[in-house]
């Protein structure tokens, strides 16, 4: 994946994710105002503390295990990998020492370290992705593209499934908006196969 593949698949991850965090901005307003060791530079409205447009969630192991439940565990995201999770967060949330906070989580998650477990016994390390048990569990996304201008799509937007290597392709064109991606993605895949449990983005 590109940088810029990586922009749209997660522009869908933002939109889906922006859907279930009013839990994690709720806690946040009760207790960021009373928070005693505040980030600094912080422009405060609707009691909510911004930085560079990030919401700066308060360095509470409570809080940032839900945020973390939201952007790592969650079906939605299916266990990014740190770099992954990191990118998604950073683009909604903050807090000091963000990136160790999410390399520290990731380390320890138990799915990830099963995945990858099973993955060395039954492939060796060159397999980067653990066995799928059933059809649309472990999901790859792709981007190709930027294409030619055809019929009003410049770029198709491929969704194919490691167990069985089915794909779906679905044409687009590169400014679609995240609501419409969104929207197109669970119409075509989650309709269809439901949530999967893991998203490749390698
Ligand atoms: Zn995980």
């Amino acid at each position: 994946m590109t940088p810029s593949d990586w922009d749209g698949l997660g522009e869908v991850f933002v939109a889906a994710l922006a859907i279930s965090d009013s839990d994690i901005l709720a806690e946040t307003r009760r207790i960021a105002a009373d928070w005693e060791d505040k980030l600094e530079g912080l422009v405060w409205d609707d009691g909510l503390g911004r930085k560079e447009g990030r919401i700066w969630i308060p360095e509470s192991d409570n809080l940032w295990k839900k945020v973390m439940g939201l952007y790592h565990d969650s079906p939605v995201t299916g266990h990014l990998g740190t770099s992954g999770t990191l990118e998604l967060i950073g683009r909604s949330y903050w807090r000091r020492n963000l990136a160790a906070w999410v390399k520290r989580y990731v380390q320890g998650c138990h799915t990830c370290r099963r995945a990858k477990h099973r993955n060395q016994r039954e492939f060796g390390k060159l397999q980067p992705i653990p066995a799928p048990d059933r059809p649309w569990q472990w999901i790859q996304l792709d981007f190709v593209g930027e294409l030619p201008k055809l019929s009003g799509f410049n770029t198709v937007y491929v969704v194919s499934d490691r167990l069985t290597k089915m794909a779906h392709f679905i044409p687009m064109t590169t400014d679609i908006s995240a609501p419409d991606l969104m929207k197109l993605h669970i119409r075509h895949i989650w309709k269809l196969h439901g949530i999967p449990l893991v998203h490749g983005t390698d």
